[in-house]
């Protein structure tokens, strides 16, 4: 090791002894024996358990006389077999440069002592600071993780092409993601960095454990390992892998405390052939990230699963910068109309995203990710603040009609109400003309929570709707727990009425049931007259759809409420 020889030298020579060796968390030893040639060598992991109790220990340390330790009574230290028993032995903690704890310095000697001076004891520590620097500046070199000793992300790459240029045709290379980023990092923030180590250690012996002993282990990132399988090894053997799997779910002790990881194993085939260029561990950390989340716990790479990561990455960062510049993102508005009277009684905010070289994209397609990659909060303040200031003009222009805004799972309990109240406020808009949408999976997501924030809703004054009923799996005797106040039959059921009485149906008995439990009807996707004719005949409220109108542009609005001329009402009965 670098640095390390002229270190045990100096020990060795200043303390007078005949043995210095360093060992490390992993349990490697380094060990120097005076009479051998100079250099240093490797004599593998010690056997007696008091080396790794010193290489974990945090202070200095000294033992005059082994034969006068109790430790040593059923079993004398040696450091390797061809050795007599050690009797002096001192050790030193060994600290990288950021205090990371990787091991100790340890010097020994077959003759007991009687003292060890101060003078002995500085340059002790002296030699030990000086074998942490070597140690980091191995790993500095690229090397080497001083945590767990596996080689790194350079090495993996150095050894994966000379063994499959050296004939091996294919290997199948594999990833390990102990625990999600976010996770791990939340847990090195309350548990500090040594229990972190010491689980990524643990873990990393488990996988060490599982591969074959000829197979190297790489850390390829701070809770990422890899290694290079031969095709040998059957490893798409599924039932090794969720042995794999298994055995990482299994919880750990760490320093006392048991725990568990959620753990993700990727795989990928890769071809002697096709090494160039391509980057197989950015391919194969797809996939062990995405099986993080599987039950399964362990994926092949996939290559459309892939490009689908990578263009929703590409979509979701286009997203974020076009609601910080705002000139991408626009609203429109569909009318609502009330079929007592066949007019415009409100409107309904929907989002549209004209993204410069992609075209239209529609919220079908963005909304879910946006859900997703947790910008769904900012993007709802956005409608609300801009709808709201909309509505604001509109009714100062004489409008009187109400306004619809689509609301997600994920802004609930997100300070939603705040947002809510504050734009309601900053755009003088009293709230009972205000109505939010939540779909019909939302609501029934965590029923009890969810309630207790509607009730909170309803008492600033805005209405809630349930949208696309019929689409989920809910009965309307468990949504009425919900303090709901319309409903809003999904247009999947409507836009077949005329062609399927079964259809036609259906949304005559919803609407029939849904009106006796005192919800405000509303059909949506009535597409053509017909299907408005037949909804007049029904007990709903409202109309919404291409017959009425398009979703338009809001500066478009106005002018459309001035001109249009009402829908056919429904006769008085
Ligand atoms: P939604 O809330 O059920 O909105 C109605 C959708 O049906 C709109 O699609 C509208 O353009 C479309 N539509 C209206 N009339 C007809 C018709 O007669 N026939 C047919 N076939 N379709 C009709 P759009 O604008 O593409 O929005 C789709 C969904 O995206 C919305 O469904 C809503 O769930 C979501 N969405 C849109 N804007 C927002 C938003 O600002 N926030 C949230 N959270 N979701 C939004
Ligand atoms: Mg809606
Ligand atoms: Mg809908």
């Amino acid at each position: 090791m670098p640095g390390f020889d002229a270190v045990v030298r100096l020990a060795a020579r200043s303390l007078n002894v005949p043995l210095v060796s360093l060992v490390l968390h992993g349990g490697e030893t380094y060990a120097y024996t005076s009479g051998h040639d100079s250099s240093s060598r490797d004599v593998g992991r010690s056997q007696h358990p008091f080396y790794a109790e010193t290489a974990h220990r945090a202070t200095p340390q000294w033992i005059l006389d082994t034969h006068l330790d109790m430790r040593f009574e059923d079993k004398s230290l040696h450091l390797s077999h061809a050795h007599e028993p050690i009797r002096f032995f001192a050790s030193e903690p060994v600290f990288t440069l950021t205090g990371q704890q990787i091991g100790a310095l340890c010097v020994m000697d077959f003759q007991p002592r009687l003292a060890l001076g101060d003078a002995e004891r500085s340059a002790l520590r002296d030699a030990a600071a000086l074998a942490g620097t070597g140690v980091v500046l191995r790993n500095y070199l690229g090397r080497t993780d001083p945590i767990t000793q596996l080689p790194h992300r350079n090495a993996f790459f150095e050894d994966m092409r000379v063994q499959l240029s050296e004939g091996m045709p294919h290997a199948w290379v594999m990833a390990v993601d102990v625990a999600p980023v976010q996770r791990f990092n939340a847990f090195v923030r309350a548990m500090g960095h040594a229990y972190a180590d010491e689980l990524i250690r643990l873990a990393a012996q488990r996988v060490q454990g599982w591969i074959p002993d000829d197979v190297r282990l790489y850390q390829v990132g701070v809770t990422r390992f890899a290694a290079l399988l031969h095709d040998r090894d059957m490893l798409i053997d599924p039932s090794r892998m969720d042995a794999l799997v298994a055995s990482l779910r299994e919880p750990f002790d760490c320093l006392g405390i048991p725990l568990t990881i959620q753990p993700g194993v990727g795989l990928l085939k890769i071809h002697a052939r096709e090494l160039r260029g391509g980057d197989p561990l950015r391919l194969v950390m797809s996939a062990s990230h995405a099986a993080q989340s599987h039950t399964r716990g362990w994926s092949i790479y996939d290559r459309a699963q892939d490009e689908q990561q990578r263009q929703e990455f590409f979509l979701v960062t286009e997203l974020a910068a076009a609601l910080a510049d705002e000139s991408e993102l626009t609203l429109h508005y569909q009318p609502r109309v009330d079929l007592d009277h066949g007019r415009c009684i409100a409107v309904e905010a929907l989002l549209r995203w004209h993204h410069p070289t992609l075209g239209l994209i529609p919220p079908t397609q963005f909304i879910g990710l946006a859900e997703r990659a947790g910008i769904m909060q900012t993007l709802t303040q956005w409608v609300l603040d801009r709808s709201m200031s909309q509505l604001a003009v509109w009714h100062g222009e004489g409008h009187d009609i109400k306004l619809s805004v689509n609301v997600s799972s994920t802004d609930l309990g997100s300070g939603l109400l705040e947002r809510l109240d504050h734009s309601a406020t900053r755009h003088g808009v009293n709230l009972s003309s205000v109505e939010l949408e939540f779909t019909e999976s939302t609501l029934m997501e965590h029923s009890a929570t969810t309630r207790r924030y509607l009730s909170a809703i309803r008492e600033l004054g805005a209405g809630i709707a349930i949208d696309d009923f019929g689409t989920g799996y809910s009965n309307l005797a468990a949504l009425r727990q919900m303090p709901a106040t319309s409903l809003k039959i999904d247009q999947s059921f409507v836009r077949g009425m005329t062609t399927s009485r079964h259809d036609e149906a259906i949304v005559r008995s919803v609407a029939e049931l849904a009106r006796s439990m005192d919800f405000r009807v509303v059909v949506e996707g009535v597409e053509t007259e017909r299907i408005y004719d037949s909804v007049l005949s029904m007990a709903c409220d409202e109309a919404q759809g291409y017959h009425v109108s398009p979703p338009i542009p809001g500066a478009q609005v106005s002018a459309w409420l001035r001109s249009h001329r009402g829908m056919r009402a429904r006769q008085p009965t």
